[in-house]
């Protein structure tokens, strides 16, 4: 049932109905829509089932391929099973619409052998059985596509025997004009070739402009002659319509599009058609990883470390995740693309279990930006700007070219520092840094939940003035503004930019050279080049070196990948300038040559030494409440309903880092194994006792594999 109730509900009906199938049955008081997932069953001794009420589909809706695969996710995130098939189904289908099937009809023997002369005068009948001899086989879209009252024709053509119904054929690709892989290319594409037909997930490794599309349009080429489906799955921020069009104009066939934008009937309508085997590729985000597929050969995820692949609420699956089990279910490879994967998924690389193809070559005309790492400790800083990235910002707008400032603050707290003796804050009990809480006047550790107050000085050398670091973007443009008053400063965050359409007019503004400086936390999204745009200034990197999150670093090594994307093209050579107050952390040196493996080495066994994922399985129990102190005390009784498990390590009861959000108060426990099917098996039995703490007024929910511990 689509509630937010663990386990199944039994009823009653006189067939055997296939799982998969929809029912109408009374629930409570309300008449609901289900869907069958076991038949028969064996009711409990004595138990009045009370009876289906009508029967939806003819066919299932999902098959048991899917059923299973569904079972398993709901198993492993936790999460009711009823909101997790409905959740996988498209919004018109979750009302009880109807899927639509396609259709494809052609004729029978006796069809085929009938003579023109039999149909006598019936002129069109005939050029209609014409036309179904010639094509072999015609979908009832075509057929719509024949003119009026074609229906009818094919009707009478049913009636006599003469055509029968038969299953539909995916639309066939029309042979395109292929690039020629370069050998690098080449190689990852026979490797993923040499697996079609067998579960082996790869690591597609290269920088943006490398190829990596190129490879995936060859391998889903090769599937659709084989008659098989791709599943390409995309961030939010990657399916633009350019993206199809390529795809579209290279493949030479229809692309099964899945996106949030989509109206309910057009999700329906490719959702029925993957089913059934008719559309031979879905490109999607996040949610198209439910999408059924009659006849799957492939699954790509592009930007496999795309955060947006995780939902962030109610059923907080992973797409990427889910995509790798999936493909594992139904014997295919996957082939997962990123510049800067996810350290989960290159630590499965660099042990084997994924196989790592590198695409190492950058497109012609990109060349590495020079990487400057400024210390903001020892040069006057004014505005959040050193004198040397103030220098460089008025060099490049002496030259009329165009820079980008930009402030790392995504989800971080401000941290404190002693700009004498770089004292900063640390925790007696963690190797953590305390973040500065302003509304309690506070230090406080995000890892075990230690405060103390805000010290007035620095407790090392006395030095009267502590820095709070993490500027403001309006701080940073206004002060510029001051000392730049010839400069066209635009800032990009979300108080300047409010929509899509605000969004593509500063872009067009940058690329009319409207505009000289960009302020901005947001990233400007892969595929935006500013041929003009040479400098880019990051204000401040350190949040990502001392972060509140485990994943911190990671996002941080992501960001600036993204932002060298940025700076520069051929014969204007970019620059980026990374301030931070540490200019000694060992991070710094494989950030500054962007060499992400032999930062991931290090990251990884940071990981390590910090018993962070992916070295252990982590489970955040959230808890929120319009009364304060609710959250935590149902949190302090769940935790002691969890203790006594040698297997799990479970953190303190800590409050939300937006610790009151919409008028309830948050607060958070973090459960930590390091093998993940001790930490399965205790969450099973811990959320059952759950169940048994009287908390009214109490909303909780688990997030199996957090993205991040806010
Ligand atoms: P990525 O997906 O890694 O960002 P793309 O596949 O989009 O990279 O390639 C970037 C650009 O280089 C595209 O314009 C693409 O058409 C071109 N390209 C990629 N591989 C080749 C090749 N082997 N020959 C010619 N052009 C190529
Ligand atoms: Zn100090
Ligand atoms: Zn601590």
């Amino acid at each position: 049932m689509p509630v937010p109730l663990r386990g199944t509900f039994d009823y009653q009906h006189p067939d055997i109905l296939a799982p998969g199938v929809r029912v109408r049955v009374p629930f409570g008081a309300r008449a609901l829509t289900g869907l069958v997932v076991e038949a028969p069953v064996e009711p409990p001794a004595g138990l009045v089932l009370r009876a289906i009420t009508a029967v939806v589909d003819k066919e299932p809706l999902l098959s048991l391929e899917q059923l299973d695969l569904l079972r398993f996710v709901a198993d492993y995130y936790h999460h009711p099973l009823g909101e997790v098939l409905f959740g996988a189904l498209p919004a018109g289908l979750k009302k009880g619409q109807l899927p639509h099937w396609p259709k494809a009809y052609r004729l029978t023997e006796k069809g085929l052998a009938q003579e023109t002369g039999t149909f006598g005068r019936a002129q069109r009948l005939r050029s209609f059985w014409e036309r179904l001899k010639e094509a072999q086989i015609l979908s009832d879209t075509d057929v719509k596509m024949l003119g009026r009252g074609t229906k009818a024709l094919l009707k009478t053509l049913l009636a006599q025997g003469l055509a029968e119904e038969c299953s539909p054929v995916p639309c066939q690709a029309t042979p395109f004009d292929p690039v020629i892989l370069r050998m690098d290319q080449h190689a990852a594409y026979e490797a993923v070739q040499a697996m079609l037909g067998q579960f082996q997930p790869f690591l597609l490794f290269g920088v943006t402009g490398s190829g990596k599309t190129e490879v995936y349009l060859q391998l889903i080429a090769d599937l659709l002659a084989r008659q098989q489906q791709v599943l390409v799955l995309v961030p939010e921020i990657g399916l633009t319509p350019q993206l199809v069009a390529r795809f579209q104009a290279r493949l030479g066939v229809t692309i099964g599009v899945l996106h949030s934008g989509c109206s309910e009937g057009e999700r329906v309508r490719v959702w029925s058609q993957a089913a059934a085997g008719h559309i031979g590729v879905v490109v999607g985000t996040r949610s198209a990883v439910f999408v059924p597929l009659k006849n799957p050969g492939l699954i790509v995820v592009d930007e496999e470390h795309d955060g947006s692949f995780k939902q962030q609420d109610g059923f907080r699956y992973h797409a990427r995740d889910i995509a790798v089990l999936r493909a594992q279910k139904a014997g295919i490879p996957i082939v997962l693309g990123s510049a800067t994967p996810s350290l989960e998924t290159y630590r499965h690389a660099i042990e084997g279990r994924y196989d790592l193809l590198r695409l190492p070559q950058r497109g012609p005309d990109r060349a590495l930006p020079r990487m400057r790492i400024v210390d903001l400790g020892r040069e006057g800083v004014q505005g959040g700007l050193t004198a040397s990235l103030f220098q460089a910002v008025r060099d490049r707008l002496s030259r009329r070219e165009q820079v980008l400032l930009f402030l790392n603050r995504r989800g971080y707290a401000p941290v404190l520092l002693c700009p004498e003796c770089r004292w900063h804050a640390p925790c007696d009990r963690c190797d953590a840094r305390l973040t500065v809480h302003l509304a309690k006047h506070v230090l406080r550790c995000h890892h075990c939940g230690h405060e103390r107050p805000l010290p007035s000085m620095c407790p090392q050398c006395q030095h009267p003035r502590l820095l709070r670091v993490g500027e403001g973007t309006q701080r940073i443009e206004e002060a510029l503004r001051h000392r730049l008053p010839e400069a066209r400063i635009a800032r990009i965050d979300r108080d300047t930019v409010t929509s899509r359409l605000a969004f593509e007019k500063l872009l067009h503004q940058v690329r009319s050279h409207e505009i000289d400086v960009l302020v901005g936390t947001q990233m400007l999204a892969k595929g935006h080049d500013f041929p003009e745009l040479t400098l880019v200034g990051v204000i401040n990197a350190d949040q990502g070196l001392h972060g509140t999150d485990f994943r911190a670093d990671e996002l941080l090594f992501a960001q600036m990948v993204q932002v060298a994307g940025r700076a520069g093209r051929a014969g204007k050579p970019g620059e980026v300038i990374i301030q931070t107050y540490h200019p000694d952390h060992r991070l710094w040196d494989p950030l500054a040559r962007l060499d992400y493996e032999a930062f991931a080495k290090l990251a990884l066994q940071d990981r390590k030494d910090t018993g962070f994922p992916p070295y252990s399985h982590c489970a955040l129990l959230r808890a929120e409440a319009l009364k304060p102190d609710l959250p935590g005390r149902f949190l302090e009784a769940a935790k002691g309903l969890g203790q006594g498990s040698p297997h799990i390590l479970l953190g303190s009861v800590l409050p939300a880092t937006l610790s009151r959000r919409a008028g309830y108060y948050r607060a958070q426990l973090l459960a930590t194994s390091l093998k993940r099917s001790a930490l399965q098996s205790w969450l099973t039995t811990w959320l059952e006792r759950l169940a048994t703490i009287p908390a009214s007024g109490v909303r909780w929910s688990i997030d199996v594999d957090p993205h991040s511990l806010f």
